[in-house]
This record gives C-alpha cells, sequence and structure tokens, in this order.
C-alpha cells in the first residue's frame, strides 16, 4: 500500500501534489503522510497485540517531530527516549510520563533527575554506576525508580557496521556474561525497583535470525535470574526490524515477526516492550528537492540538487540508498551522480545511478526517508534546517519551520520560500 504515488503523471502525498507543498513551503522539505504513518503503526501493533502485556514504545530518535508524536501517541504508542530533549517531545506531545522508557548509554544525572520527577514508566540502565545513581536521586526524593538492566548479549544483527549495537565490543548494555552478578546487586538497592531486562542488537535488521538468537540469550538470562529470586516481569526487545530501501529489498513479515517472538518468548511470563523505530515511520516520508544543476561529468552527470547530506545523512553516514524519483517523470532515464550542495565530497545521495530524467528546476524525491532523516539534520554549511509537512488526506499542514540555529538575527532563506527564490523565474526561462 503506497501512500506516495502518481496521479495523472504528477507524485502526490495521499491527496496532495507534491508541487502544491514545494510552490508553498520552498524545498528541500520533509514530506510526511499521516496515513502511512497510522497504517504502519497499527499494522506493527495489530501483529504483536496477542502477546501478553505488550508495551509499545516508539523510538524517537527516529522521527522527533511533535506531529508524529502526537499521531503516535493516539495509535496507542509510547516513547522510548535517549536524551532530556526527547522526553520534553514525547511529553509535550502528550505521552503519559508512565509510557516513557528511557534508554541511552550516556544519561546525565540532571537528565535522570528530570525523567524521576516527571514520573517515567521505566529507565534502561547501562551500567551498574547508573544504576546506583540513579538510586540514590530516586532514594533522595522518596522515590523507588523502576528500571530494567540492559544486556549486551553479543550477537551481531547483521546490520551495518555502525548501526549494529549488540556486539560485545560495542558501547550498549552490560556484557551478558556478567548481567547477573550485576542484578544481584543492583536488586539489593532500595532507589531501584528492577523489574527485567532489555536488549537491542541495532538497526534496518533484515534477518530473523540474529534477533532470535539475542532473544534465546536473554531468555535464558531470565530463567537464571529466576533461580537466583529475581521476580522478571519485563523484557524490553528493543527495536530493529529493517524497511525496503530497494525495490528488490524482502524484509521479514511482521507475522513472521510475531510468530518468532511468541514462540521463543511462550514461557517467560512477563510483559514485553517493543520499541520499533524506523518500521512505524521510514516508508512514511520522502525528502523533496529541486534540482539545481545538471553538471557534466567525467562519465556521467551530476545531478545537484537544493537537499544535502544536513538535510538527510543517511547516505553520508552509512552509504544507505534512498530511492530518487522524478516528481513529473517524462518516462525517460538518465544514468546519473545524485549530489547535494554542501561542501563535502560525501555529500552524495548515490553514484552511476540510473534515474527518471531530470533537468535543472525539476522537482525529485528521496523516498523511505521518515526515519533518521529530518531526525539527523543539521545546518552544517550554515544550511536551514528544512522545514516539515503532513498530509492528511487532500490537506497538509506546516508540522516544522524552517529554521537556521546559532545566533544570526534574521537568518536569509528562513521564510518559507516560494519556488522563484531558488530559481530567478526569468533566468530559468531564459536558459
Ligand atoms: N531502541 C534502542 C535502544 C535503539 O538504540 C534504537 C535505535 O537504534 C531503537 C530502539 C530503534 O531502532 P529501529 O529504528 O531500528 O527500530
Amino acid at each position: 500500500m503506497s501512500f506516495f504515488d502518481y496521479r495523472d503523471g504528477v507524485l502526490c502525498a495521499e491527496g496532495v501534489a507534491l508541487p502544491v507543498i514545494a510552490d508553498a513551503v520552498g524545498t528541500p522539505v520533509h514530506v510526511y503522510s499521516a496515513g502511512a504513518l497510522r497504517h504502519a503503526a497499527n499494522a506493527f501493533m495489530s501483529a504483536l497485540r496477542g502477546l501478553p502485556s505488550a508495551r509499545f514504545a516508539f523510538a524517537v530518535k527516529a522521527n522527533p517531530n511533535g506531529a508524529v508524536l502526537r499521531l503516535l501517541a493516539e495509535c496507542g504508542y509510547g516513547a522510548d527516549i535517549v536524551s532530556g530533549g526527547e522526553l520534553r517531545r514525547a511529553l509535550d506531545a502528550g505521552i503519559a510520563p508512565a509510557d516513557v522508557v528511557f534508554s541511552g548509554v550516556g544519561k546525565t544525572d540532571q537528565e535522570l533527575i528530570d525523567a524521576l520527577e516527571a514520573g517515567i514508566g521505566q529507565f534502561n540502565l547501562e551500567l551498574e554506576e547508573e544504576g546506583r545513581v540513579l538510586a540514590q536521586l530516586a532514594r533522595r526524593r522518596g522515590m523507588r525508580a523502576p528500571a530494567v538492566l540492559r544486556v549486551n548479549p553479543d550477537v551481531d544483527g547483521g546490520t551495518h557496521a555502525k548501526i549494529t549495537t549488540g556486539r560485545r565490543t560495542s558501547k550498549f548494555g552490560v556484557d551478558i556474561a556478567g548481567a547477573s552478578d550485576m542484578y544481584d546487586r543492583l536488586a539489593q538497592l532500595d532507589g531501584l525497583d528492577l523489574q527485567g531486562v532489555a536488549l537491542h542488537i541495532g538497526s534496518q535488521i533484515s534477518d530473523l535470525e540474529p534477533l532470535e538468537a539475542a532473544y534465546r540469550r536473554i531468555g535464558a538470562l531470565v530463567l537464571d535470574l529466576r533461580a537466583r529470586g529475581h521476580p522478571i516481569t519485563r523484557v524490553d526487545l528493543g527495536g530493529g526490524l529493517g524497511i525496503a530501501y530497494r525495490p528488490e529489498d524482502v524484509m521479514p513479515s511482521l507475522a513472521a515477526y510475531a510468530a518468532m517472538v511468541a514462540r521463543v518468548t511462550r514461557d517467560w511470563n512477563v510483559s514485553l516492550t517493543f520499541e520499533p523505530g524506523r518500521i512505524i515511520t521510514g516508508l512514511a516520508g520522502v525528502l523533496l528537492t529541486r534540482v539545481i544543476w545538471v553538471k557534466p561529468g567525467l562519465s556521467h552527470p551530476f545531478v545537484i540538487v537544493d537537499a544535502a547530506m544536513n538535510d538527510l545523512a543517511r547516505p553520508a553516514l552509512y552509504d544507505a540508498y534512498h530511492r530518487f524519483a522524478a516528481v513529473r517523470p517524462d518516462g525517460t532515464t538518465m544514468v546519473a551522480n545524485i549530489a547535494g550542495p554542501v561542501c563535502e565530497t560525501g555529500d552524495m545521495f548515490g553514484t552511476d545511478r540510473t534515474i527518471d530524467h531530470v533537468a535543472r528546476g525539476d522537482l525529485a524525491v528521496f523516498h523511505a526517508t521518515g526515519a533518521y532523516g529530518a531526525a539527523m539534520a543539521s545546518s552544517y554549511n550554515s544550511r536551514p534546517i528544512s522545514p516539515q509537512v503532513m498530509v492528511d488526506g487532500d490537506r497538509f499542514e506546516l508540522v516544522g519551520d524552517r529554521t537556521l540555529p546559532f545566533d544570526t538575527p534574521a537568518p536569509l532563506g528562513c521564510k518559507p520560500r516560494t519556488a522563484g527564490s531558488v530559481f530567478d523565474a526569468e533566468l530559468t526561462q531564459a536558459a
């Protein structure tokens, strides 16, 4: 089911033609589909709802836009956060504190205090000392902090090295080998209400095998902890399921994932938490951009668009692939390198790609940018952070304004741009 499709030769987000958004807001702009968000959110939940007392905490890092979080809250999602900023965004979006899980390997004391005072539902401890500090902070406030211990199961998620988190050498979680002894010690602390364990082995995982292997290791740990007398009531299975960025990508179905989870956790007798990010918002967004130049290159031309690595960092960070498509394709193709305007050789979206034929001034999109897209934006090269638009049916709304951080008093280009401010109409016609 696609919420971004062509109507009369023009790419639309639901019922809105993308040129209408480009005219109203300027480019580059991140465009989200409310229908696609609801569809993915409901599909994930209904696949797993059959499991005993499953809880769903959207990984805010994937897309922290307030309108996205509000929509997901309406669908029944809590929030998995990794910073004080994400806590504020989750609470502002109306997510109940009790539905907030605090992951993150480096929570500051102030972040722990703010989360405690907000009354969040679960702290995912990353090291023993964090547990001790949290217990002390909670005790001083007459509280017991609800917590689980994040364990590193030493399983390679089989994904890109920079987004694999479950190997022993990574900074995340505590070594599973010493986890039971650490749990014994932490469980004795007055200020902690230690309820179980958590794991997360990476992102964009395309194979259920490593997830199953990691879950089985956690299952064995749960048995060991119970044998030591700990009443384990919660296991947080993290996020990580991948999405199809390329047409040929094959991802495990939600039904297959749910069946695997049901099989592996059958005897655990715990409440399960899921922290999905990418699978909820990834396919629900596109980055709408305009071609500035088609510059001749050695073997292929460079299609230079007005979006850059500061709008979509994934290709530069992880060599990630995002499908590029013209908004008004003419039916022909070209082989090109797609580049942004930032002064970095790495500001490339693809090389030697066969793409829709585009020319100066044309609109195009990068598909599947709803997760880790705007979320990773920067203002490098003093480029404004791009606006964000939410489409719902045949209406759209600006849900994130164009801004330029730092202290520029009246940043040029920070007002909504019309197409005319990107291209001088007379010059374009003369060209
Ligand atoms: N939970 C934790 C602890 C994470 O670090 C991440 C992202 O890496 C997620 C959940 C969400 O992962 P994904 O977007 O792959 O579902």
